[in-house]
């Protein structure tokens, strides 16, 4: 007898499996979503390490063989591998996807991302299990599970954006790697990660939701009295496209010569925006002492305020000053 989360695990790893055998052992597996992978230049060997699999083009292909392997309708619902219409006729929810498992910290799959080979706009790029007793995006890291003895070894934490980032940078050696996979940066996640180190680089996407997306995250990382580094890729480029374009070794060297902390990345960033308007360029300061003051650490603190006075060249005690007003009406 299972207790009933133990009875969906069971599931979401039976089909995990299901998926990763119809991707090896089936003619449409094998040409269409393992053609896919290898043509995006991942290895078998990482292929199979992430236990990545294939749904076939099917509204019942998972369905009819949990039915026949005596898998309980209910389970296969609350898990969301199964969805229910309302009149009672019930199908997949992944088809004609490649299937990314989500494994939690002991490497058990409770939920998927699937993603379409279509280039099509309409269809969406990635399906993800829905919320369930068992799997909770907002607590999940994509990848955590094959990150976390690489993580506490470097006693660093990469995070990026995608499954295939991940999966890239595997390939390319660097096993320390974290997805969010695609929702904003959580404060479960952060104190995920600081489980294991206290060391952050964010990799996200040079794009404009990537920019965005590192400014939020830092602070949401200092506010948990993590160290942050950000690495902003060339516009339109993510880890994995830069991994298979450039190469690993032109990878590893990107990533060690353009991290930056986050001030000088905050005033790179705002001040490209600001321009010379002497107003906006004051807000700019004003927010980077609003990260500041984020930091619990009060010794930290005060080191950055010096390192920003020198960067930006304004007096100690007027940014000390702007930093206690700040606290002071959070208090
Ligand atoms: P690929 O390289 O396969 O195109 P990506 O990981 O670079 O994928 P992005 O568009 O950068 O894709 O999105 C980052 C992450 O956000 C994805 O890996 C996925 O987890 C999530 N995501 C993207 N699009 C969607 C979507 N339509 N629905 C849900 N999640 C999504
Ligand atoms: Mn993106
Ligand atoms: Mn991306
Ligand atoms: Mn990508």
């Amino acid at each position: 007898i299972h207790d009933r989360r133990e009875s969906l695990y069971i599931v979401t790893s039976w089909a995990a499996d299901v998926f990763q055998k119809s991707l090896w052992e089936t003619d449409e597996g094998k040409s269409i979503g393992l053609s896919y992978f290898r043509e995006r230049g991942y290895r078998d060997d990482i292929i199979k390490k992430f236990e990545l699999g294939y749904s076939p083009e099917s509204w019942d292909y998972l369905y009819k063989q949990a039915k026949a392997e005596g898998h309980q309708e209910e389970y296969l619902v609350s898990t969301g591998l199964i969805i229910q219409k309302e009149g009672g006729k019930s199908y997949d929810r992944f088809r004609s996807r490649v299937m990314f498992p989500i494994h939690n910290l002991t490497g058990r799959a409770l939920g998927f991302g699937g993603r379409t080979l279509k280039t099509d706009k309409k269809v969406p790029k990635y399906v993800n299990s829905p919320e369930s007793e068992i799997y909770h995006k907002s607590a999940i890291l994509y990848g955590l599970y094959f990150a976390k003895k690489a993580i506490v070894n470097t006693d660093t934490c990469y995070l990026v954006e995608g499954y295939a980032d991940v999966l890239s940078m595997h390939q390319a050696g660097v096993e320390n790697v974290v997805a969010s996979s695609g929702t904003s940066l959580t404060i479960e996640q952060v104190k995920l990660i600081s489980r294991f180190t206290k060391n952050v680089t964010m990799l996200y996407d040079g794009d404009a939701a990537g920019i965005k997306a590192s400014l939020r995250g830092t602070d949401m990382l200092l506010k948990e009295g993590l160290n942050v580094r950000i690495l902003l890729f060339p516009e339109g480029n993510d880890p994995d496209s830069y991994i298979q374009k450039f190469g690993p070794k032109s990878f590893q060297d990107y990533i060690e010569q353009n991290q930056q902390d986050f001030i000088s990345f905050k005033t790179q960033v705002l001040l490209n925006e600001a321009g010379n308007d002497p107003v906006k360029r004051a807000g700019v300061i004003r927010e980077i002492v609003e990260s500041i003051a984020l930091i619990p650490d009060s010794i930290k603190a005060s080191l950055f305020i010096r390192d920003c006075s020198v960067k930006l060249d304004i007096e100690e005690r007027i940014l000390i000053a702007e930093l206690n007003k700040i606290k002071l009406q959070e208090a």
